[in-house]
């Protein structure tokens, strides 16, 4: 009989590492077990309970011994099913299970990604940094700052020229950073000219070593408008400071229509429109992200013409966070006093209609590329099946946004995605789990594998991982994910 070599050879990604028995390859993921290569990670099954709708569904040739297992409402998911390399060869598991009379068929494989990234959204106002500059971790650049969004500010990482058009070690280090986050773990990174953000799914930011607690209310001409009604009569004049939009309540339409009267107050910005000024201050980590500590800094002096002494002034920023109240002196210049009681339960409204502030990360990925080989000999007809709504994407059972245009772009919430879905290869490239769902006719006329496809009874009890779906998740088999229209029930 042949002694089995010291050492195997993976054939799972391009490294092709020699593993010793006993011993795993460069990326962790495979292992000699005896001579045998294996998966290290279990192959995961999502299960539904019958309160997340799942039923109880007997199998055939298992009526006898048939323990009430939930086979009807299983899926297998790509992570741990391991990778095909290079992708001509059939996907890891080809699985076909009845649905409510729909003969349907998943493809799953654990995709290898060079064009990959995330998109990053973290809900604070405070400046992390100018759009288009770099993000940086242990000093090398992943990424760089985006365009911001209402009350966050985005971040963009990753992608294929950080992975694979720096430096090894930037590569090394944007492959560690993506993984990381999309596997829900923190990451401290630094931003230039800005701050320093630790980014974690699903968690409060820290900036600058502080924690965020909410999101902004609106910006500033949006807090005048939700709570213009709740200030009339009770003050003279209200500044909500925002870095963006400073809203100044007796010259915007919504204190006009209040019939607000002037009082003379100067802004220091560019105004906009009628009580909506730009520029007040530079962007920062002060009252409504700008860099203001103290906000009557950005105002003039008021027009003696309109303003009278004892008028009163409240000063408040977009989460209500920082707040100050004012009367004019004689010579008319605003003196801090405390904030009446009547004023109190509007400013605690402006926090409380503050939601938390979280990070969300978002995997994006380019899965047009030859992973289409291991579903289908002809690879456009997958592309052209999903944009015809006839295959359905899943990440790890999480539902993924596919991008209009060309290719299979998707989009992935990874909180929504089973713990530790993530994995990477050191070619630099990330290593994410990807299931198609067709019906069996739509996968034949795609030119399927179909030798390949297996019997879910046969696969499920492969699995050595069984996690519930994400609550908001739709269960990745519904009928209503696809467009079967006019196309007709299965023959
Ligand atoms: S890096 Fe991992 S997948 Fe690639 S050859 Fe080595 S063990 Fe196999």
């Amino acid at each position: 009989m042949d002694a089995k070599p010291d050492k195997i050879r993976c054939d799972a990604c391009p490294v092709m590492c020699y593993i010793a028995d006993g011993k795993v390859g460069a990326c962790d993921r495979y292992a000699n077990q005896a001579g045998e290569l294996v998966r290290v990670d279990p192959l995961t099954i999502l299960r539904r309970t019958q309160d997340q709708g799942g039923k109880l569904v007997e199998f055939a040739g298992r009526n006898d011994d048939w323990d009430g297992d939930l086979l009807g409402s299983s899926f297998v998911t790509a992570i741990g099913a391991g990778t095909t390399y290079p992708d001509y060869k059939p996907a890891p598991f080809i699985v076909s299970q009845e649905v409510d009379g729909v003969d349907l068929v998943t493809v799953v494989t654990e995709a290898i990604y060079s064009y990959c990234g995330v998109k990053i959204k973290i809900d604070t106002d405070r400046h992390l940094g100018p759009e288009q500059n770099t993000v940086r971790v242990e000093g090398e650049a992943v990424g760089h700052v985006t365009t911001g969004e209402y009350g966050s500010q985005m971040l963009s990482l990753g992608g294929v020229n950080h992975l694979t058009g720096g430096s090894k070690k930037e590569g090394r280090v944007t492959c560690k950073t993506l993984m990381d986050l999309c596997n829900g773990e923190a990451v401290e990174m630094e931003i230039d000219e800005g701050s320093s953000v630790v980014v974690q799914a699903g968690k409060p930011p820290t900036v600058n070593g502080v924690a965020e607690e909410r999101m902004r209310v609106g910006c500033g001409s949006a807090t005048i408008g939700m709570f213009a009604k709740q200030w009339h009569g009770l003050v003279d004049e209200v500044v909500v400071v925002d870095d963006h939009i400073t809203g100044v309540i007796s010259e915007h339409q919504a204190g006009k229509v209040l019939g607000w009267e002037d009082t003379g107050i100067k802004i220091k910005g560019r105004r906009s429109t009628p009580g909506r000024y730009f520029q007040v201050a530079e962007p920062g980590t002060g009252w409504g992200g700008t860099d203001v500590d103290d906000p009557l800094t950005i105002l003039g002096d008021f027009n003696p013409k309109v303003a009278k002494p004892g008028m009163t002034l409240l000063m408040v920023s977009t989460t209500g966070e920082q707040h100050a109240f004012y009367k004019l002196d004689e010579e008319l210049k605003p003196v801090e006093t405390d904030l009446p009681e009547s004023l109190e339960v509007s400013v605690a409204r402006i926090a409380e209609n503050c939601e938390p502030a979280l990070c969300s990360v978002l995997f994006m990925a380019g899965a047009g590329g030859s992973l289409r080989a291991g579903v289908t000999e002809n690879p456009v007809r997958l592309t052209l099946s999903i944009k015809d709504t006839l295959t359905h994407v899943t990440c790890g059972g999480a539902p993924a946004y596919r991008w209009p245009g060309g290719g299979i772009t998707i989009m992935t919430d990874v909180t929504r995605m089973p713990a530790n879905s993530f994995g990477y290869v050191p070619t630099p490239a990330i290593v994410a789990p990807i299931e198609f769902t067709m019906r069996r006719q739509d996968y034949e006329k795609l030119g399927g594998h179909m030798k390949e496809i297996v019997d879910l009874a046969d696969v499920v009890p492969r699995g050595k991982r069984s996690e519930s779906p994400h609550a908001a998740n739709p269960w990745p088999t519904v009928s209503t994910h696809f467009d079967w229209r006019d196309k007709g029930k299965p023959s």
